[in-house]
């Protein structure tokens, strides 16, 4: 029998702002049937996510498939530069999520406010992007509690409140929970999303309450890392405040 293990690898970028450099960690899965990131770094960090990716001995041709945990732009950031250089390049994402990134409905959080703040050169590549999202196709539409091929099985689990369309993955077999933005590690401490980027910090709070159950042994943060003291008791902590 074919045993399929978990073979992740958590990758280091970083997003430089004026008060220093601000880590992000997307993800990158190896199956069998070729190499699956989850999410794509902010927006300018082609370069940084390639070379990440070459670190792990990793070509861009390679990569099969991207799996957007959310729309936000620093999620997406090198989505358009990684479908231009991966002919055929899988892209899934939560039905909710389905029209920001299609371009559909305008990105809630990337207001023409908050790009008027960009340097150029980052602008340009940020309006380039936004011009690529009505040709993306999504290959597959993920529903909560949808079962994933791909380590073993990884679980779908829709966390709305941060976006509409936010997931979460769990990973059957290893016990781990990648969080992307439902949760985050600040000061060595699990604690829920940022509230300036939280629309409805109450659906968030609420979306907690799926995760509680789970076996746990690792929960990865976007924003903070990994974190593995206790994280199911310190979860169900934190979905209590929830109404
Ligand atoms: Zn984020």
């Amino acid at each position: 029998m074919n045993h399929q293990t978990t073979d992740l690898t958590v990758l280091h970028l970083s997003i430089p702002t004026p008060s220093g450099d601000n880590p992000i960690y997307p993800v990158m899965l190896r199956d069998e049937d070729g190499i699956t990131l989850v999410d794509t770094g902010m927006i300018g960090q082609f370069a940084g996510l390639e070379s990440a990716l070459e670190q792990e001995g990793v070509q861009l041709a390679d990569v099969k498939r991207i799996i957007l945990t959310h729309q936000d732009i620093d999620h997406i950031g090198n989505l358009g530069a990684l479908l231009d250089a991966i002919p055929g390049l899988e892209v899934w994402a939560h039905a909710d999520e389905v029209p920001y990134i299609k371009g559909e409905k305008p990105l809630i959080k990337f207001t023409a406010e908050r790009r008027a703040l960009l340097p150029a050169p980052v602008l340009a590549q940020a309006n380039q992007l936004l011009s690529q999202l009505p040709e993306i196709e999504i290959s597959r539409i993920l529903e909560d509690g949808d079962m994933l091929p791909l380590q073993g099985g990884i679980q779908v689990i829709h966390t709305p409140g941060h976006t509409p369309g936010h997931i979460c993955l769990y990973f059957r077999e290893s016990q781990f929970l990648l969080a992307a933005d439902a949760l985050r590690v600040v000061d060595d401490e699990l604690v829920g999303p940022a509230p300036p980027a939280t629309p409805d910090m109450p659906e968030a709070l609420r979306s907690l309450k799926r995760l509680i159950g789970l076996k746990l042994n690792k929960v990865l943060c976007y924003h903070g890392g990994e974190y593995t003291k206790e994280p199911a008791e310190h979860i169900a902590k934190l979905a209590e405040s929830a109404d």
